[in-house]
This record gives C-alpha cells, sequence and structure tokens, in this order.
C-alpha cells in the first residue's frame, strides 16, 4: 500500500553497510527515494547499493567516510546532496559499543564510542540543517538511539551515555528548528536480529534467556525498525517532533512485573 512513499524523496542513511542501516536504506529504494549510503567500507557500500532497487530518474550514491571526523562528513555530505541533486531526510543510524567493566574502561574506548554514537550524530544533522536552512526546506531526521537511552547497560558506560545524549539532541534540535519545517526524532531499538548479535540469536540456550526478558518474546527485526524510521519521516507523522520512540517488543515496560506481583 504504501508503494510509492518516498518518490522523489532523497534520503542519506549513516552506517548503511550492514544491519540496521542496510534495511532502513532497503526501505526507502523500495518505496521510491533516492539513498546515499554512508559507511566506513566503500566495498560494503557498493555491495548494498547494489541490492537496492533503481531509482527512477538518478543513482543511489556512496558517501563513505567516517561519520565521527568533520573533514569526511563534509565531503560526504556535499557528495550525497550533489549526487542526488538534494537532501529530504538524514538517517544518523551509524553507532557502535566496547564493552568493559567500568572500573577499567579505556579512556579512548569511551571517547571513541561518544565520537561515533554522538558527534557522528551532531556533525551531520549539522551540515543537513545548514542546507535545509539555506534552502528553506522542509526535512525530517531520525537519530537510532536504543532502549539504552533509558535503560542502564552495565560494561557499556560510553555507549549509555551516547544513547542518553541521543535523547536529548533529538528534543534540543526538535526545538530551535521547529518552527523552521525541520522536524527531529528517534527510534529506540530493543534487540534486534543484526549481524553484531548473531553470537546469541544462533545460540538456543542464549537466545531463549534474551527472549524471556522480552514481553513480546523475540527480538525484533532490522525491518521493523526501518518502518518506524520511515514512519517518522513521512507524511504520515507531519505533526510529531522531539519525540524517541521505543520499538522494543516491550523491552522497556519492566517486564518483570508481567508475573502479576501483588
Ligand atoms: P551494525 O554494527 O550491524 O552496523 C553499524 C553500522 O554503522 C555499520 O554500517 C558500520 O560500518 C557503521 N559505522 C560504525 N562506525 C562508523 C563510523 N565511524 N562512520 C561511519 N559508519 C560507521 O549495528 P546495528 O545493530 O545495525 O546498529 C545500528 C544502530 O542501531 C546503532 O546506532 C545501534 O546503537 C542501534 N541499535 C542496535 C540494536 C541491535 O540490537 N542491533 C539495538 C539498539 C540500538
Amino acid at each position: 500500500p504504501y508503494k510509492n512513499r518516498f518518490a522523489g524523496k532523497k534520503v542519506l542513511v549513516t552506517g548503511a553497510s550492514q544491519g540496521i542501516g542496510e534495511a532502513i536504506a532497503l526501505l526507502y529504494a523500495e518505496e521510491g527515494a533516492q539513498v546515499a549510503l554512508n559507511g566506513r567500507d566503500e566495498k560494503k557500500l557498493i555491495a548494498v547499493r547494489d541490492k537496492l532497487p533503481k531509482v527512477d530518474g538518478g543513482e543511489h550514491v556512496i558517501a563513505a567516510g567516517d561519520i565521527s571526523k568533520e573533514d569526511d562528513v563534509r565531503r560526504l555530505m556535499q557528495k550525497s546532496i550533489d549526487g542526488m541533486g538534494g537532501l529530504d531526510i538524514l538517517v544518523c543510524n551509524a553507532g557502535y559499543q566496547i564493552p568493559s567493566p567500568s572500573e577499567e574502561i579505556k579512556t579512548e574506548d569511551f571517547e571513541g564510542v561518544l565520537s561515533v554514537n554522538v558527534t557522528g550524530v551532531m556533525l551531520p544533522c549539522r551540515e543537513a540543517i545548514k542546507y535545509w536552512l539555506e534552502n528553506k526546506m522542509e526535512a525530517a531526521i531520525v537519530v537510532n538511539s536504543s532502549v539504552h537511552q533509558i535503560i542502564p547497560k552495565p560494561h557499556y558506560l560510553g555507549y549509555s551515555a551516547s544513547k542518553g545524549a541521543v535523547g536529548n539532541i533529538v528534543r534540543t534540535l526538535a526545538l530551535e528548528y521547529a518552527s523552521r519545517g525541520i522536524r527531529v526524532n528517534a527510534v529506540a531499538p530493543g534487540a534486534i536480529v543484526t549481524p553484531i548479535n548473531m553470537s546469541w540469536i544462533n545460540d538456543p540456550e542464549q537466545y531463549k534467556n534474551v527472549a524471556s526478558h522480552i514481553p513480546m518474546k523475540r527480538p525484533g527485526e532490522s525491518r521493523e525498525i526501518a518502518d518506524t524510521v520511515a514512519f517518522l519521516t513521512a507524511k504520515d507523522s507531519t505533526y510529531i517532533t522531539g519525540q524517541t520512540l521505543f520499538v522494543d517488543g516491550g523491552l522497556t515496560l519492566y517486564a518483570d512485573f508481567e508475573k502479576n506481583w501483588s
């Protein structure tokens, strides 16, 4: 029913070489958008581009670069805008985490996670917003946060801090630009089937353990996150800004209370 929802729209997806970012890029292309794919590995991005349906009147763009580095972001934003002939939607999806007991966390690991998950959101948002203001355009941003925006994640201090920050980046930018037609929201996934989670997904014991903590008793699919990202940038959501939408099978509902405590 949604077949051409994004026809004529130009979308940049960061961290699109695999996992949720790849699913987001695929959904936009399936619904008629032209997509710019960011990630650090150009070969992987080309492989993703080859899987996307072709777009009328243009080509999907490879916009490789490190999203936490200012020079890279300026260059890849320009390449995206030039290559697509504009930009309507920015999806800040790139992110990563490094595990460590917090008493042993290495400063460079902590700062590394913050630089990708926080600075790597600020930089493309800044460049896109500048472009939209100069061109007096209406536009939308979605940032990929996590349930760990609100659920603590021991052993992942940098990740927890970064996703908490994302919630406030979205609310602050939403307020700053609401009157100028730019909407800014976040999606906060729970446990999703992606390459980084395959170790527990393929282990029946671990899978059972993870699923038992999720009220819907299963991990989510990347496509279910992509569906929500699309919704937050489509005509279906034109009055929504500054929100984080949790897409987690009920994980943030304090699952233990399901057992009818009195
Ligand atoms: P993934 O590791 O499969 O993909 C991450 C993508 O980001 C890759 O394309 C990677 O190349 C890219 N990336 C990492 N650092 C980058 C950098 N410096 N510059 C450019 N690109 C970079 O991860 P995923 O599971 O698909 O996660 C995507 C987003 O979803 C992340 O922000 C993550 O925090 C969030 N998330 C994932 C889950 C989950 O269960 N998978 C749950 C909650 C939130």
